[in-house]
């Protein structure tokens, strides 16, 4: 016989925090070193533990309630299964797609850096992150049975955030994150924290919505060093991703936690005889100027062998590049860069971050010169070891390099790139050529004949994201990235024939 109790959610949910109080049950167990799969009763207290108190919708003051309450989270997500990280996936990319125009003005407004209408495409092609679609099993099949490896998640992944692109990194690396099962707790730039978190909230409350789910996308309201620090620390997190310079990929490689690290670059372009200079001249201004040069596989310094340097000078003008004279670029260069002593005598540039993102005419007027209304891209003659040629200096201002042919400029443009190993840039029409400078810089991107930005499937083959692991080696990241890949056997059977 059946007998049914009449109890009310209150009444269950006193009963089962009191028998969890009992057994000194924590919630402090990690993905990774999880004894035991979180029971049901487990994961409801949790969850009415957060949803008790007033919603967060993934917002914390604390890093370390961000942290609990986006491994609370991964457990919801967990039950609900894939169907569910497809539904946050296409709830994230929609809402990228719908609010592109007031998020791109809000983070421009708040970030002061960048163009507008970059701002708004960079949020528009978040959807073309790859996403649950993604992972796909690997199996073996033979006399000893099969084998399956399947990808599963890490739990809670924190990640930070660069100032340069904070809604469209946040969001990009939610696809990927929530594609391979995890939750994420965000310490973004403090730069660009307003917008992200404004972002934050509204993925959460669609998702909750939807899904029921609270916290999935977490984040730090006033993100700080330490905040990052307690997030790095915290056992809830498994994985860390960080997208940034090199002050936070450091940070992260020492936290002792394992770091997925999207560091910084400053990819070089190398023009050679054999090119089309004047596609070579339209290409760099389009990946250079792309959101006045904060993408870090923008086009940072190029390098012309002496045979065509003249000629693609003409051609970059006719492109609509305006260029600097001597002086212009000696004044303009007292205001992008400061010298610090480095204590044993010599100088070194410190970039005023000020200037970086600024539109290409401010930096003429800066200068002391006028460039036409419309103009988005500057440049200057420079030799190899100027400043602008060897500090990332992420503005519309590109230095062009005479090299005396593929040989000086290869190993000029290698220098340049300090061995970030980030992107690099050819035009060429010699395939040897390419094949030297492949293999001279080894970099995590190198792009033939086209803008930077056709690196990441913008109008080359290939898929985005806004994190290109390039100091941990990972290379463009993907839900993959994001999991950890397990085997199951079965032994002497299963194998049809
Ligand atoms: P940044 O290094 O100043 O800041 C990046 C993030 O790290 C911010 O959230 C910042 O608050 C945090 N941070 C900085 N120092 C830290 C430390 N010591 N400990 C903890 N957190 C710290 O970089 P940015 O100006 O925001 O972004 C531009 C840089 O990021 C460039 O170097 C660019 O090349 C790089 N970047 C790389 C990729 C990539 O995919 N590889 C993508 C975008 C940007």
């Amino acid at each position: 016989m059946n007998t049914q109790l009449d109890v009310d959610d209150s009444t269950v949910r006193h009963v089962v925090e009191e028998v969890l109080k009992r057994l000194g049950h924590t919630q402090r167990d990690t993905a990774g070193s999880r004894p035991e799969v979180a029971t049901t009763a487990t994961r409801s207290a949790t969850r009415n533990r957060h949803s008790s108190s007033k919603r967060k919708f993934g917002v914390f003051e604390d890093a370390n309630d961000a942290c609990e309450a986006a491994h609370a989270a991964y457990y919801q997500l967990r039950d609900q299964g894939v169907a569910a990280r497809m539904k946050v996936v296409e709830i994230v990319k929609g809402l990228c797609d719908k609010n592109a125009n007031s998020w791109g003005k809000m983070e421009l407004d708040e970030t002061k850096i960048g163009r507008l209408d970059h701002k708004i495409e960079k949020l528009q092609i978040v959807k073309l992150t790859p996403g649950v679609e993604w992972l796909r099993p690997d199996a073996m099949s033979g006399d000893h049975g099969i084998m399956l490896e399947e990808y599963t998640p890490f739990g809670v992944v924190g990640g930070v955030t660069p100032i340069t692109h904070s809604i469209p990194t946040l969001s990009s690396n939610v696809v990927s994150i929530v594609s391979a099962g995890n939750a994420v707790v965000f310490n973004p730039h403090p730069g660009g924290a307003r917008c992200a978190n404004f972002a934050v909230r509204v993925f959460n409350e669609a998702i909750y919505r939807e899904l029921e789910i609270e916290n999935l996308i977490c984040s730090v309201e006033e993100p700080s060093l330490e905040s990052f620090d307690a997030i790095s620390k915290s056992e809830q997190v498994g994985l860390l991703v960080v997208t940034g310079g090199p002050g936070v990929v450091n940070a992260a490689m020492k936290s002792g936690k394992r770091a997925v690290c999207a560091g910084p670059g400053n990819p070089p372009v190398l023009v050679d005889e054999t090119a089309d200079l004047d596609k070579a001249a339209r290409d760099i201004i389009f990946g250079a100027a792309y959101d006045n040069n904060l993408l870090c596989i923008g086009e940072k310094e190029v390098f012309v062998v002496d045979a065509v340097y003249r000629q693609f000078l003409q051609a970059f003008e006719n492109a609509g590049a305006f260029k600097l004279a001597q002086s212009q670029l000696d004044q303009l260069e007292k205001v992008v860069f400061t010298y610090e002593d480095d204590g044993g005598g010599c100088s070194h540039p410190v970039l005023n971050r000020e200037m970086v993102g600024k539109d290409a005419t401010d930096l003429a007027a800066l200068a002391g010169t006028r460039a036409p209304a419309g103009t988005e891209l500057i440049f200057a003659e420079t030799d190899a070891s100027h400043a602008f040629v060897v500090e990332e200096q992420m503005t519309p201002m590109i230095p062009v390099v005479r090299v005396r042919d593929v040989e000086q400029g290869v190993a000029d443009a290698k220098v340049a790139e300090h061995g970030y190993k980030h992107s690099s840039i050819i035009h060429s029409r010699h395939v040897d050529n390419m094949t030297v400078m492949a293999r001279e810089l080894d970099c995590t991107l190198f792009v033939k004949n086209g803008p930077s930005t056709s690196g990441l499937g913008l109008g080359g083959e290939g898929y985005l994201t806004y994190s290109i692991a390039t100091t941990t080696g990972e290379g463009i990241t993907t839900p993959e990235t994001f999991t950890r890949k397990r085997r199951c056997v079965m032994v002497d059977n299963l194998r049809i024939y």
